[in-house]
């Protein structure tokens, strides 16, 4: 879209958006949906008929809670953002975005204050899109993380020579990258058929239904400059996608439980397999006959070492494991902080940094790569990015419960058996699309609701081998 389309493309969407709510949120869905409750009733809840009503009440419920005007606001205000986060983003320029943190901010206010809240304003918006979650809870969350991580990581550090990654900054050309990357993901169970991958700035994954599930990954200049991780991590968001009944399709309950369970989807793939020494010992091979003589001298376990290096940096994309959850508590709590009015948009550059080094160690960011690193505040709502952290417990708490209905895991992923896992992720996860609220589903799977104990047990095990802490 050429620059000056940005005022149409916001009255387009804008227009668009308010018609969709207005629709939905009706007096005739409200009196449809009370009288599919009655001829629902007495049905299994996990039916497709019992969930169906249950879900679609819940959206009607918080949507009807919107009014069409704030709904139409927050889609032109995000279509006018972005192009000057972009600018902003550019030439690291914070007061240049200023203003539009503040419509982002005075909006999600707004939703929150409409959507109704019994204690803080935050658990409105993060309950909205991962349903059971508190603010409370995500606190309590946040500082067994905090008192669990921020110590390890100084471990970590006393240490960093034990694991060399050198061989990640040897140059490659584009073509390898992508060859390899689409090799990797197919063999995970990625299907083509219903799918595509394609380049793009920042990777992503979208879904127009479970027959064209796409994704885009990116390429550098170095051996592996994220390509393989990131076609990874999108072909697990995809894979959940393709993995939602047919019979869902075109109804409330198609696609995943809530943005945390699908980041636990690629989480999974991406790290808890991606990064595993079996993997490595699978692919290193086929690696090598795309990448030739860059891989010299390197072995699986060399590499295996080489991808999990712990290095605190400003980017969260591009995060480690160990420190990936702390950039996700320094965003929320600065938005907490912005949305119960205790800091001033002004300020967040510096509370930005000062975060960043009792987290990471680190000195101050410049903006770029700092508040302005990310394109979520753009979006006139906040609260999207505690989905990240989520999908990181989740991951390693439905792992626990792969691992003991298929011990032999390992050993499988070692020999390029990964049609085990992708069928027990469709048969526990997939299966059902939007029916279980996030809690309700991790639950049922592992006998428990979402706790951070599996991933810092799993974290502290694989890091304390790597770099030899006792
Ligand atoms: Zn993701």
């Amino acid at each position: 879209m050429p620059q000056g389309g940005v005022a149409d493309r916001a009255n387009q969407v804008s227009t668009l958006r308010r018609i969709g709510h207005q629709r939905f949120t009706s007096e005739v869905v409200g009196r449809l949906l009370e009288a599919a409750a009655d001829e629902v009733a007495g049905r299994e809840p996990d039916s497709f008929e019992a969930s169906l009503v249950r879900v679609t009440r819940r959206d009607y419920d918080d949507m009807v809670k919107l009014p069409a005007g704030l709904v139409a606001r927050q889609a032109r205000e995000e279509t006018i953002s972005h192009p000057i986060w972009v600018e902003a983003k550019r030439l690291g320029d914070w007061a240049l975005f200023e203003p539009r943190m503040a419509v982002t901010v005075e909006l999600a206010r707004q939703t929150a204050e409409a959507l109704g809240y019994q204690d803080r304003p935050y658990d409105a918006l993060i309950g909205l899109s991962e349903p059971g979650l508190t603010t409370a809870r995500m606190e309590a969350l946040f500082s067994q993380l905090k008192a669990e991580i921020v110590p390890f990581l100084g471990a970590v550090a006393e240490r960093a020579d034990r694991v060399d990654d050198s061989v990640l900054s040897r140059p490659c050309a584009a073509g390898p990258q992508l060859a390899f990357s689409l090799e990797v993901i197919q063999e995970l169970g990625y299907e083509l058929e219903r799918g595509r991958q394609d380049l793009s700035a920042h990777p992503f994954c979208t879904a127009f239904g479970p027959g064209d599930v796409r994704l885009t990954t990116r390429t550098g200049k170095t051996l592996f400059d994220s390509c393989v991780f990131s076609s990874i991590h999108e072909s697990g968001h995809g894979m959940y996608y393709q993995g939602v009944p047919r019979a869902l399709d075109r109804t409330p309950l198609w696609g995943g439980a809530s943005p945390g369970v699908h980041e636990s989807q690629s989480r999974l793939w991406e790290n808890l397999v991606g990064r595993s020494l079996p993997f490595w010992r699978h692919f290193m091979e086929p690696m090598r006959a795309h990448f030739g003589s860059a891989l010299d001298g390197c072995d699986a376990e060399g590499f295996y070492r080489a991808v999990n290096r712990v290095q605190p940096s400003y980017s969260r994309v591009d995060a480690d494991e160990v420190t990936y959850n702390l950039h996700v508590m320094l965003r929320c709590e600065i938005e907490n902080d912005l949305l119960e009015g205790r800091l001033a948009v002004a300020d967040v550059p510096e509370v930005w940094n000062a975060k960043l080094q009792e987290y990471l160690g680190l000195a101050p960011a410049p903006v770029a790569n700092g508040p302005l690193q990310d394109i979520h505040w753009t979006f006139p709502s906040l609260g999207s990015f505690i989905g990240y952290t989520m999908g990181n417990l989740i991951s390693a708490q439905l792992m626990e419960t792969v691992r003991r209905d298929l011990p032999d895991l390992d050993a499988r992923v070692e020999a390029g058996d990964f049609a085990a896992l992708l069928g027990w992720l469709r048969a526990n996860v997939h299966s059902h699309g939007r029916k279980l609220t996030p809690n309700e589903l991790v639950e049922r799977i592992t006998g428990k609701p979402i706790q951070p104990g599996p991933w810092v047990a799993y974290v502290r095990r694989k890091y304390s081998e790597l770099y030899g802490i006792d």
